[in-house]
């Protein structure tokens, strides 16, 4: 291969402009020529496409989002469109590509490896919620944004004796959750892997309230119910003033943590070298804190994400 593409694509994540400079920086190492594929797959297919130098990727590492842009582009799916994106690639004289995003954009780039382009797959999400590795490129930003956010509704609630209803993202994933409750402190945790009983919720913040707890931080993942809802039910029933506060896209921007960049560089510059050694259709992870390799489609039909049980009991039983 002598040029590569590089994207992001699905929701941004502190940490893709880092795995971006790292494609690009290895790429041109190795005497690669490397583009950059502007918004996603829409420009992919829109032909919005530039080739980028060292100087490109300078001082993007401490930026959060993507620099490149993403986007939602379902019409991915439909091969017609496939076939004029590749037809793009080909013009560009691009023979490889990097795609940065979640499992949908991991699809993506399957359905081009199949097509003759080899395609590697960075995790790149705050969500957490890729199999085959075992953190994905903003989580550490996210969860510190979180765990901030919920050590500043400690101060205010033990102040004026509140209860703090805090609902954290992760869409379908619970180990933003359950990790921010660990270093946050929360009293209670609920994240969508475990069944949710709301008056066993209620029962447990009485019986807190009625040992002279000053105040109760309850980390509830996103999707599981609605909080303002969830707020009010218990303020009734306890008669403490019980506030939701909704982090969300707050949690995705930011500068990116030193974890997130160090393992989105590692990630990226991992991606090139499997393109050099002839490698299509995979995607990259950390294990063990090595970067492992798997194939995209046993990635999203076969590998299951473990729900990471030892943080859901941690933050059990530390409350
Ligand atoms: P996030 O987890 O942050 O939402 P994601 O990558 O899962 O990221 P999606 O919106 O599911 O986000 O996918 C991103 C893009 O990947 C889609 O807009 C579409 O362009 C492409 N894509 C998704 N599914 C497929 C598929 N089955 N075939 C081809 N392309 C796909």
């Amino acid at each position: 291969i002598k040029r590569i593409g590089v994207l992001t694509s699905g929701g941004d994540a502190p940490g893709m402009n880092a795995a971006i400079r790292a494609v690009v920086r290895t790429g041109l190492h190795h005497n690669l020529e490397v583009f950059g594929i502007y918004s996603g797959y829409l420009g992919l297919h829109q032909d919005d496409i530039k080739q980028l130098e060292r100087h490109s990727v300078s001082d993007v590492i401490t930026r959060g989002g993507t620099f490149l842009g993403s986007a939602r582009f379902p019409e991915f799916k439909e091969e017609k469109v496939r076939v004029e994106a590749v037809e793009n690639l080909k013009k560009h004289g691009i023979d490889a590509l990097v795609v940065i995003g979640g499992d949908g954009s991991y699809m993506g780039a399957m359905r081009l490896t199949e097509m003759g382009f080899p395609c590697i797959g960075i995790p790149g999400t705050i969500d957490n919620d890729i199999a085959g590795t075992e953190f994905t490129i903003g989580f550490d930003t996210a969860l510190n944004v979180a765990v901030e956010a919920i050590d500043r509704l400690r101060d205010t609630c033990s102040s004026h004796n509140r209860i703090s209803v805090v609902e954290i993202m992760g869409r379908h994933c619970g180990d933003l959750t359950s990790s921010a409750a660990v270093a946050g402190g929360a009293e209670y945790v609920i994240v969508p892997e475990i069944a949710f009983d709301k008056h066993e919720l209620i029962k447990q913040i009485h019986e807190g309230v009625a040992k002279g707890k000053k105040h109760a931080i309850v980390a509830i993942c996103e999707n599981v119910c609605d909080v303002n809802a969830l707020a009010r039910e218990i303020q009734e029933s306890t008669g403490r003033d019980t506030r939701a506060t909704i982090l969300g896209h707050i949690q995705r921007g930011g500068t990116p943590t030193a974890q997130d960049r160090i393992m989105a560089s590692r990630m990226g510059a991992r991606a090139v070298e499997l393109l050099l050694e002839g490698y299509g259709g995979r995607c990259v992870g950390l294990q063990n804190n090595q970067i492992v390799h798997h194939d995209i489609i046993d990635c999203i039909k076969h590998l299951k994400r473990p729900f990471n049980e030892e943080m859901y009991q941690l933050s059990n039983t530390l409350f």
